[in-house]
């Protein structure tokens, strides 16, 4: 029965089902029960006239239609009426369908109007309310709470607002019978977490027969939502685990060995060992590892990417490592060759500008397996580029690579590689749990020992002298400085000449030939960033000055000044990004977020949060508590987070329940086939092919 067309259900019609489909997805009885009221409207309490307040929001008053009128002509005819009760008059007003509420209206009757509560010249006014006729104006009010539903503009044209679609809801429940409401989930969870039966969930969060009912619907529908969300991310990665195929890495052999034991240029710390023995399982299970891998900037994944590639070559293995730009290949190469000195091992670095001659001689040495190790940009994805026996792919900044471009890696051998993605923006643990739930993920939340932290702080635009006179003594004394700013597409002509402008100032205050300075921004050729970045690595300038396209990766271990421009123009985990690119070296290092004087009060909690905090896990919460969800990067197509009613945010609690139950879940029952489990078993086959899943691999 809840599997019914909507069309069937009296009071919708084939045209009505239409735009039910369109505009709020519902086909179905059962898509009906699950659009849930965003409000209740309370029927029995009415506020007197004299107490409506500019705060009253949402009200409903009673009394005595005064008088009404039509007044003006065209777009401007508007029906004005006046509603007075024993304390004072309010004034509702209609601009769309004024014959239809004219000819309801009958003067001296009793009305209930409700709506939001406005004031114009300190009268207040309703507009467009909602009226209803008082038949018997003495007689008790039943309590009674009226659920209000999300609509379109589309669907109140058609007779479909928030209203009229509670009573559609109302006529479906009279409709059916408790039973069928099937339950969906097991008996025992429901015990367990003491939660309420999902018919009578799905009654009372429409027509809650108390508040405390509606809490109980409120807290099962979150856990149920949520819970079955889990459950399928489970079962994917289950699948995964047991049907998908794996190169394997039997052993750790005389290399990695060598390695740790003579080359390894500082202890491992705790997060590299653990990340490091995860690793070596995943890859040794005979399945295809997909993992993510997230540390912090400058929690060294470098080093823990080197000793993967390591284990893959004793194996006999290739392996690959790709990173975002030039630079940042470059930088890799050199780090890696620099480490790899005097083992039996050879790197290449292939990019976009590798020479044909060069690249020509790579490929042939990828092809026959004489190349062990290869570091390059997206040039490693081209179709010309073959391997003898790719056996590990490493893909550094993950959040720069679309998925196509990472599904063209696994292609590169017959059996798939193992993937380990890495990526020093941290995620969410919630995020991580549901938008990246088909992944293992790992994490690495601990700097090497001996960092000094950053010293972050906050500094308005009238102390711009100050700022740039303790620019100046670091530089004195050897060290070098980045200035960012701001390049935001929409307004991308501006900011470019606040750039020039900004460039001009420094330019002034460091004079050439004392100083020299790089400029590195989005309108320069590639060729003409790189160099110019390399002269600030080469220490050949002292000061940076560029917009984001330095953000990831760049390591100038001299660098100890980052002064961002605008800093209230920028995102949390960019600002956290750029921060990232001082304190890399042994000096003490500083950030300096500049900003207007005047401050909206989210970049006023971001500029807090920077100044509090180094932790790019606890700025990452703090992030999407701002921004919700909705907003954060590669998410908004995943189709994962669009929940009903839980928010990963608040809903925390019931999230990790939730994760928790259906892991020891997949793990007892991978086929949810124990008769417990039938509840389950039964909705996800009613569910089949209805959510698109989010995939990196
Ligand atoms: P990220 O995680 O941001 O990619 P890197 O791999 O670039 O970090 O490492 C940052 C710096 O820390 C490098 O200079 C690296 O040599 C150093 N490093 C990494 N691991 C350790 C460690 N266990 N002890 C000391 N220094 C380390
Ligand atoms: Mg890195």
């Amino acid at each position: 029965m809840l599997s019914q067309p909507i069309e069937y259900l009296k009071g919708v019609g084939p045209l009505r089902a239409d735009l039910l489909k369109k505009e709020l997805g519902i086909f179905t009885y059962q898509d009906l029960l699950y659009l849930f009221p965003y409000r209740h409207i309370d029927k029995t309490s009415i506020t007197k006239i004299e107490d409506l307040t500019s705060m009253s929001d949402y009200a409903q008053v009673q009394g005595k239609l005064w008088y009404f009128e039509t007044t003006g002509v065209g777009s401007s005819k508007r029906l004005t009426a006046y509603l007075k009760d024993s304390t004072g008059v309010i004034e509702l007003t209609w601009f769309k369908g004024l014959t239809w509420v004219e000819r309801m209206l009958k003067q001296d009757e009793v009305y209930n109007a409700f709506g939001k509560i406005g004031f114009f010249m300190d009268k207040p006014q309703i507009v467009h309310p909602e009226l209803e006729l008082v038949t018997n104006p003495s007689a008790a009010v039943k309590s009674y709470l009226e659920p209000v539903y999300p609509t379109t503009e589309k669907l109140k044209a058609k007779g479909l607002g928030g209203r009229q679609i509670g009573k559609l809801t109302a006529s479906l429940f009279s409709l059916i019978p408790e039973r069928e409401i099937e339950e969906n989930l097991p008996a025992y969870l429901l015990e367990k977490l003491k939660l309420i039966s999902r018919a009578d969930a799905l009654r009372n969060i429409h027509f809650p027969t108390s508040a405390a009912m509606y809490e109980h619907a409120v807290r099962r529908l979150k856990f149920e939502e949520l819970f079955i969300s889990q459950l399928r991310l489970a079962m994917v990665r289950m699948e995964r685990h047991r049907k998908s195929r794996g190169v394997v890495f039997h052993k750790v052999g005389d290399l990695f060995n060598d390695f740790y034991t003579h080359h390894l240029p500082f202890q491992l710390t705790g997060a590299q060992k653990r990340v490091l023995k995860e690793i070596r399982t995943d890859t040794g299970s005979g399945h295809q590892m997909n993992r993510l891998l997230q540390g912090d900037v400058g929690s060294g994944k470098t080093i823990v990417a080197l000793l993967s590639m390591l284990i893959a070559i004793d194996n006999g293995y290739q392996c690959c490592m790709m990173a975002p730009t030039e630079i940042l290949s470059q930088q890799h190469f050199a780090g890696v060759s620099r480490l790899l000195d005097g083992l039996p091992v050879t790197a290449k670095l292939l990019t976009g500008s590798t020479p044909a001659k060069e690249r020509r001689v790579i490929q042939q040495g990828l092809a026959e397996g004489t190349i062990q190790i290869v570091i390059g940009t997206h040039a490693l994805i081209e179709e010309t580029v073959q391997f003898k026996n790719l056996g590990l792919a490493i893909v550094d900044e993950q959040h720069r690579f679309g998925v196509e471009q990472r599904a063209r890696l696994w292609k590169k051998a017959p059996v798939p590689p193992h993937i380990l993605v890495m990526t020093a923006t941290p995620i969410p643990r919630t995020l991580a749990m549901t938008a990246y739930g088909d992944l293992d993920y790992s994490v690495m939340d601990e700097l090497p020992p001996g960092r000094q932290p950053i010293t972050t702080v906050h500094r308005y635009e009238t102390h711009r002298m100050k700022v740039l006179e303790f620019v100046k003594s670091e530089i004195e004394i050897g060290r070098q400085a980045y200035f960012v700013f701001p390049l935001i597409e929409e307004s991308a002509k501006m900011d470019y000449e606040n750039l020039m402008t900004g460039y001009e100032n420094i330019k002034a205050f460091f004079p050439e030939p004392k100083y020299w300075i790089s400029m590195v921004h989005g309108r320069q050729s590639w060729e003409q960033k790189e160099a110019n970045m390399q002269r600030f690595k080469n220490k050949d300038t002292q000061l940076l000055v560029g917009t984001t396209v330095i953000e990831v990766g760049v390591d100038v271990p001299n660098a100890s000044v980052m002064v961002i421009e605008s800093a209230e123009k920028f995102g949390l985990s960019q600002l956290h990004q750029l921060r990232g690119r001082v304190g890399r070296g042994a000096e003490k290092s500083y950030c300096i977020l500049m900003t207007a004087t005047e401050l909206g009060n989210e970049a006023r909690e971001r500029i807090k949060t920077m100044v509090s905090t180094g932790n790019g896990f606890e700025i990452a919460e703090k992030d999407l508590e701002l921004r919700g969800p909705g907003d954060i990067e590669g998410t908004k197509q995943s189709g994962v987070l669009n929940f009903r009613l839980a928010n990963i945010v608040h809903d925390k609690p019931i999230l990790d329940a939730a994760k928790k139950w259906a892991e020891e879940i997949v793990e007892k029952d991978p086929e949810i086939s124990l008769p417990e489990n039938t509840p389950i078993k039964q909705y996800l086959l009613s569910l089949k092919g209805k959510t698109a899943w989010s995939k990196i691999s």
